[in-house]
């Protein structure tokens, strides 16, 4: 079986999740199942052999950073690569850790709110992450197909960029803005208006804009 699993880490503390999680992969691990055990927020920390992945998804500095100052919704990449290393993760989280609600319910309700929330950068971190997934499972022959769904619309060459192992332009991955399904169900052709120039320069480019703006009204 293969298995992706998520982590919720708990910085320089023992928490019961991270250790549970932990010894369960472990566990799966040696009966001969693949897991990735992916942690999220803060590198996790176990009294056995650790066997989550090096990268953090959701890391709490860049978390806690793009909640409170917009500023850094924008910085490029390689700040927030910075940001989501482990280590400076835990730099910054030893010691206690605030859960006073006032601080943490707009945070939640940020990741409610996913893409279209403050923390739309870390969503997006996530979907850059999948096509280099999908193409792992096909070079060990897991899956005939691999479907990344209107992410190809925005940016057909994508699967081209991750098998010969280009950078990928993450200008052109697909942010879920739906123009794509909006338009076919107001009578217009399909296609990525936003960040295809091809739609975004036809006249229905405009049409569309006034419909969104209208059922925003
Ligand atoms: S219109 Fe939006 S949702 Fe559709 S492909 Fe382009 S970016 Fe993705």
């Amino acid at each position: 079986m293969n298995i992706l699993s998520l982590t919720a880490g708990a910085a320089s503390m023992y928490c019961g999740s991270c250790l549970r999680d932990n010894a369960l992969a472990a566990e799966l691990i040696g009966r001969g199942h693949d897991v990735m055990l992916l942690p999220v927020y803060t590198p996790t920390l176990t009294d056995e052999p650790n066997v989550s992945k090096g990268r953090v998804f959701f890391g709490g500095v860049s978390v806690y950073l793009q909640q409170h100052v917009p500023f850094f919704r924008w910085t490029p990449a390689f700040l927030d690569k910075l940001w989501d290393s482990p280590w400076v993760i835990n730099a910054f989280a030893t010691g206690s850790i605030s859960t006073d609600p006032k601080l943490l319910g707009d945070l939640t309700v940020s990741m409610l709110e996913g893409e279209s929330g403050l923390l739309r950068r870390e969503f997006d971190k996530l979907q850059e992450w999948l096509a280099h997934v999908g193409q792992r499972v096909l070079r060990e022959r897991r899956a005939d197909l691999v479907g990344l769904g209107r992410m190809v619309l925005s940016y057909p060459e994508l699967a081209a960029d991750v098998l010969a192992g280009r950078p990928l332009d993450r200008k052109r991955i697909c942010r879920t803005f739906s123009d794509c399904t909006t338009a076919p169900r107001k009578g217009l052709p399909s296609g990525c208006y936003p960040l295809d120039p091809f739609y975004a320069e036809r006249p229905e480019a405009a049409e569309l804009k006034e419909i969104k703006q209208a059922l925003r009204a």
